[in-house]
């Protein structure tokens, strides 16, 4: 009988179960991840890393399940000072007369920076570990979100109209390129391309967006399809489908995502499945909204990358993917009037593989497999609530209560500890917070 080697790790993580996403529909019991640097080096059983492992740090979840960290593929973080400020109006309402205003009024770097460190706090301690933001200041998101150690999909802003970030077009492009060159190739930040929606671009900045995008390999995100008034009014206007006038324009691509796609008729599906692009599905958003009703399962069955987003605070109202989940599996159902549409290991799968080949980074994140960034997040399932486990795969999406995210690691590096944030100063942050809300609430009572 020879000796096993002893392989050394980082962290060893002891859990009662571990999802590991790929491959699909897989629950393993007392699993143990081993961490070495900022990689996965090993999934195995713990009675294997006993025999095989020895790990400086070790920390046993005998309650909880593993699983990828979530990848929140769509956002604008920094309006989570706007949440709840405006509720219960249709889409354009809400834009033309309370968000935009606000934004007019406030939108500053220091709103920017304290809007989003509001809004990762929240979603580290509800489980994302990767978020995109589509929002102004991009710079400064993708500095926060790499000092506290969180990865993101950074999109610069891009519209026909002067923001605080820019006089236009011509500006945006300018100061775009240039985050794209100073982020590309950095292991937490995806810079890309935000042209806001096909209302609000016209085709000069959309054809260059998508030379700019060929060029430098980075991702182009824009809302689409949202609602049907936006449908019928660019019917009004061009005589086209803004998807057709995209495809037109060259700007479907592997290298896209579509966001909401409420309104899909046959040529737009077939638009979808011969470009490759993504849709990121926002259902709260288009629920809270009345937007519409994305065809989620029609999509999926044509082979079509559907990954999941929150959107916004302000029109959501809450950053909380797990939920997000509930509601999309809750909602596919109802639309496909199917009950088998979109279960729960696939709701998961949307949140973290989808999400992963959505922005690019498949490879690395996603799933919980040797060789993948050490992107890890524990949910405790001991909770009354919770009795019996069957499946804590059910839990998750369909309780309420199956979301108790208490641990996540980040490239290994601890981000949630039994529940409380370990590199955002939370006292501070809401010192701060309540300053923005003194300021926005004295401007809207005006
Ligand atoms: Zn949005």
């Amino acid at each position: 009988m020879t000796a096993e080697t002893i392989i050394a790790a980082d962290i060893r993580i002891n859990a009662r179960w571990l999802i590991p996403v790929q491959p699909a529909n897989t629950v393993l019991d007392h699993q143990a991840v081993l961490i070495q640097g900022d990689r996965i080096a090993a999934i195995v059983t713990q009675e294997e890393a006993d025999r095989r492992y020895r790990a400086k740090e070790v920390i046993d979840l005998p309650h909880h399940v593993l699983l990828p960290g979530l990848i929140n593929t769509h956002g604008h973080a920094a309006m989570s000072l706007f949440r709840g400020m405006a509720d219960d109006l249709p889409l354009m309402t809400w834009l033309n007369d309370h968000i935009w205003p606000a934004e007019g009024a406030f939108i500053s770097e220091e709103f920017i920076a304290d809007g989003t460190q509001l809004a990762m706090a929240e979603m580290l301690r509800t489980g994302t570990t990767t978020f995109s933001d589509m929002y102004f200041f991009p710079e400064i998101v993708a500095q926060l979100a790499h000092d506290a150690g969180m990865r993101a999909q950074v999109c610069f802003p891009l519209l026909d109209f002067p923001t605080p970030w820019g006089s236009g077009p011509e500006e945006y492009l300018v100061k775009g390129r240039a985050f794209i060159e100073q982020w590309q190739d950095n292991a937490f930040i995806s810079p890309a391309i935000g042209p806001h929606a096909p209302y609000t671009v016209s085709d000069g900045p959309l054809t260059e967006a998508v030379a700019l995008s060929k060029e430098t390999g980075a991702a182009i995100q824009i809302h689409l399809h949202e609602t049907a008034f936006e449908v019928a009014d660019a019917m009004e206007k061009t005589g086209k489908r803004p998807m057709a006038r995209m495809a037109e324009l060259g700007l479907l691509g592997p290298n896209t995502q579509c966001v909401h796609m409420t309104q899909i008729d046959e040529a737009d599906l077939g638009l979808l499945q011969s470009s490759g692009a993504h849709v990121i599905h926002c259902p709260e958003s288009n629920l809270k909204l009345a937007s519409g009703l994305s065809p989620v399962q029609r999509m999926r069955k044509a082979g079509v990358n559907v990954a999941i987003g929150t959107d916004g605070a302000a029109s959501n109202n809450d950053l909380d993917l797990f939920g997000e989940l509930g509601t999309a599996a809750m909602l596919a159902k109802a639309v496909a009037e199917d009950a088998s549409a979109l279960s729960a290991h696939e709701a998961l799968a949307m949140a973290t593989i989808a999400g992963a080949r959505a922005i690019g980074r498949e490879d690395e994140l996603g799933s919980l497999e040797a060789g993948k960034l050490a992107d890890v997040i524990a949910v405790d399932l001991s909770d009354p609530f919770l009795q019996p486990v069957y499946d804590p795969a059910s839990h998750l999406v369909y309780s309420r209560h199956g979301r108790q995210v208490s641990h996540s690691w980040i490239g290994g590096v601890p981000q949630v500890q039994n529940g409380h944030l370990t590199r955002i100063d939370v006292p501070d942050l809401m010192l701060r917070v309540q300053n923005w809300a003194d300021k926005i609430r004295e401007q809207q009572s005006r």
